[in-house]
């Protein structure tokens, strides 16, 4: 049966020119690029020919370029190594109460160990209040985390005005921006970010490789401790294939954004007025105007989502339910609960992620299933 992949916010495949390009590094290439013959030289030389590519897509330094394991280090080292580092500035960091779990649970952990942090409520389409961001600042303020664009329900927060709150106040401004890139050009210097996330797979490259940008002259503390690598801030010999996709797929992504999110774009609208035209009750969830090209989020009454996608997925057709991350937790998905969902409509939540090998035919067969699903449930 044909796959109809839907679901690009979990994860999206590697891309034919990615995979290319890393299949050297996984066979012939295999050397240390710690190693000092012209084997780990050619690694060493991959690595820093990557980190120009980010460097290149976000606008900044290549010495402000830490490769990771995943988007999830990148928020923990953000986070938990800025805070361990700058603990005698102050003990206060602000987030939001939407941030992905790693930024989350981040937070958590230093509130355990004495840290104090203000969660920030969104309003019903999930952005943020700047006047309570303003608000929570005190003295000891010392970290902003805010993400660039929410996981579950699309929506992009007002960035470039966190970036300059933060800056006037001399606060550093970290933001997830997982869910971003690829969808939104991204100017670290014109926003006023200090630092920021990525990880490969959401943007057609690797699992298992990931990104954090720290502006020159910010410390922070490695977590991780052992040889030298990236420059003394995460030890562990790199995955050399799996920067070197991650730096492909940026530059293609970089090249691609305007035709990129003007495809995916047609599609959601196209399926938002499908939705609308069938099934008069859903409700779509996230912020119209200020939402991530892909992301379709949309309620269902008397749905119970996790059986809609097993209905689905017996079509081939792959979704989510709210947010990957949560499909194994008992929970009601804790964005949809604070744009203030009630449960009913959370659990007859559909989430769906278009990417670049969607079609139109992909949408309608979609509706066609989910008419016939729903019927059948109610
Ligand atoms: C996927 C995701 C992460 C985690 O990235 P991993 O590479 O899977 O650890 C963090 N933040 C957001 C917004 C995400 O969508």
């Amino acid at each position: 049966m044909k796959i109809i992949y839907l679901d690009h916010a979990a994860t999206t495949p590697v891309r034919q020119e990615v995979i290319k390009e890393i299949i050297p590094y996984l066979g012939i290439e295999y050397g240390n690029a710690s190693a000092m013959y012209s084997l780990g030289r050619k690694a060493k030389r991959a690595i820093k020919n990557a980190r120009e590519q980010v460097a290149k897509s976000l606008n900044c330094d290549i010495n402000e370029i830490y490769f990771t394991s995943c988007g999830s280090e990148s928020d923990n080292l953000a986070i938990k190594g800025f805070a361990y580092a700058n603990i005698d500035k102050g003990n206060h960091i602000i987030t939001s109460k939407i941030e992905h779990h790693a930024v989350l649970e981040s937070c958590k952990a230093l509130e355990r160990e004495g840290f104090e942090v203000t969660y920030l409520n969104v309003d019903e389409n999930g952005i943020i209040n700047l006047e309570e961001l303003l608000n929570s600042i005190t003295e000891k303020t010392i970290l902003i985390s805010i993400m660039f664009a929410n996981n579950e329900i699309g929506t992009i927060e007002p960035i470039e005005k966190i970036g300059n709150i933060a800056k006037e106040k001399n606060i550093v401004f970290h933001t997830d921006a997982v869910q971003a890139i690829g969808n939104i050009k991204i100017d670290v210097k014109k926003l006023n970010i200090d630092m920021l996330s990525l990880s490969g797979h959401k943007f057609y490259a690797p699992k298992g490789v990931g990104v954090l940008y720290v502006k020159n002259g910010i410390k922070f503390k490695k977590l991780q401790d052992g040889g030298l690598q990236e420059n003394d801030k995460r030890a562990g010999t790199e995955n050399v294939a799996g920067i070197v996709g991650l730096g492909k797929a940026i530059e293609l992504i970089y090249n691609e954004y305007e035709e990129y999110n003007k495809k995916i774009k047609e599609l959601r609208d196209y399926y938002f007025s499908k939705i609308k035209k069938e099934f008069k009750d859903a409700k779509i969830n996230g912020d119209i105007v200020n939402r991530l090209a892909g992301n379709a989020n949309v309620s269902f009454k008397n749905i119970i989502g996790e059986n809609l996608l097993l209905e689905l997925d017996k079509y081939g057709i792959c979704a989510s339910a709210g947010s990957a991350c949560s499909t194994s937790s008992p929970h009601p998905s804790h964005v949809l609960t604070a744009i203030g969902l009630n449960k009913d409509l959370i659990d007859g939540t559909l989430r769906i992620s278009f990417g670049k090998d969607n079609c139109k035919n992909d949408v309608d067969y979609l509706i066609e299933k989910l008419k016939e699903i729903i019927k059948l449930e109610k």
